[in-house]
C-alpha cells in the first residue's frame, strides 16, 4: 500500500511572518490528516524558523532545489542538501519545471542534484512533464522517459525508496488547466511501466507519483480517484492554510 503524499510548493513566495502565519494555520487543519504524508516547500530563508515552528506537527518541510555540490566550497548562492538536512528538511524538490525552463536546469543537473540529495539522507520529489507543444507532437512520452533516465541515472536499489516522481505537466502548471484524470492516469502508468522496465516490479508498485499542475479541492478527488496517482503536488492552492488543508482532506476519500 503506498502512502499518498500532498506537498505544497510555495515556491518564491512569503516572507518569513507569512510564512510562519500560514504554517502555523495549517498545522491544526491537518493534524489529523495520518493517510498521507504532508509536506510543504517554503523559501530557503524561512526553512529553519519553520521548522521549529512546526516541530512534533506531522507537516514536513521541503527545500525547492538544492546544490549540485556535496560539500561545502565556493559556490556562490548555493545552498547544499546537507545544510538543508541541518535545519530540518526531509525533502528536495529537484528538477521542477520552472527550473528546467528558466534556470537551463538539464537532465544531468538535476542527476547530480538528485544525488547530492540522497548522498545527505534527503528524500527526493523529482519533476518530469512535457510541455503543450511536446504533447500536441505526440512526444510526450518520450520526454518524460528521457528525464527519468536523465534524472535517475545512477541510483542504486537501496536509493529507490527515497524517490518521488512528481508529474507536471508544464501546460497544467498555473495555468488553471489540469490533466484530466484519465490523461494524468495515462501518464502514471507510463512512469511506472518505465520505473519497472528500469529497477524492478517491486520498486515500481512501491514508487510514489505525485500529480501536479493546478491542482485545487475541486478537482483533487477525482485526480486521487486514479489508480496510480498517489498524490499531489500544488502549487497556487497550497498558499493558502485552508485550501491546501481541503485539499490533503480530501485525498483522504
Ligand atoms: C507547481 O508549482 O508545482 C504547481 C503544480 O503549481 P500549480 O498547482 O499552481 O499549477
Amino acid at each position: 500500500m503506498r502512502k499518498p503524499v500532498i506537498a505544497g510548493n510555495w515556491k518564491m513566495y512569503k516572507t518569513l511572518s507569512e510564512s510562519v502565519e500560514t504554517a502555523l494555520a495549517l498545522k491544526p487543519l491537518v493534524a489529523n490528516a495520518n493517510h498521507c504524508e504532508v509536506i510543504i516547500a517554503p523559501v530557503f530563508t524561512v526553512l529553519k524558523t519553520v521548522a521549529d515552528r512546526l516541530e512534533g506537527s506531522n507537516i514536513r518541510l521541503a527545500a525547492q532545489d538544492c546544490a549540485t555540490e556535496t560539500s561545502e566550497g565556493a559556490h556562490t548562492g548555493e545552498v547544499a542538501a546537507f545544510m538543508l538536512r541541518d535545519v530540518g528538511v526531509k525533502y528536495v524538490i529537484v528538477g521542477h519545471s520552472e527550473r528546467r525552463q528558466f534556470y537551463a536546469e538539464t537532465d544531468g543537473v538535476v542527476s547530480r542534484k538528485v544525488q547530492a540529495a540522497l548522498a545527505s539522507g534527503l528524500q527526493v520529489i523529482m519533476c518530469v512533464g512535457e510541455s503543450l507543444q511536446q504533447r500536441d507532437q505526440g512526444t510526450a512520452e518520450s520526454v518524460v522517459n528521457g528525464q527519468l533516465s536523465g534524472g535517475l541515472s545512477r541510483l542504486t536499489a537501496s536509493d529507490l525508496d527515497r524517490i518521488i516522481i512528481a508529474y507536471e505537466p508544464v501546460w497544467a502548471i498555473g495555468t488553471g488547466r489540469t490533466a484530466t484524470p484519465e490523461q494524468a492516469q495515462e501518464m502514471h502508468a507510463f512512469i511506472r511501466r518505465v520505473f519497472a522496465e528500469g529497477h524492478s516490479e517491486e520498486a515500481a508498485r512501491a514508487l510514489r507519483i505525485l500529480y501536479g499542475g493546478s491542482v485545487k479541492p475541486d478537482n483533487v478527488g477525482s485526480l486521487m480517484g486514479q489508480p496510480d496517482i498517489d498524490g499531489a503536488l500544488v502549487g497556487g492552492a497550497s498558499l493558502k492554510a485552508e485550501s491546501f488543508a481541503q485539499i490533503v482532506n480530501y485525498s483522504k476519500s
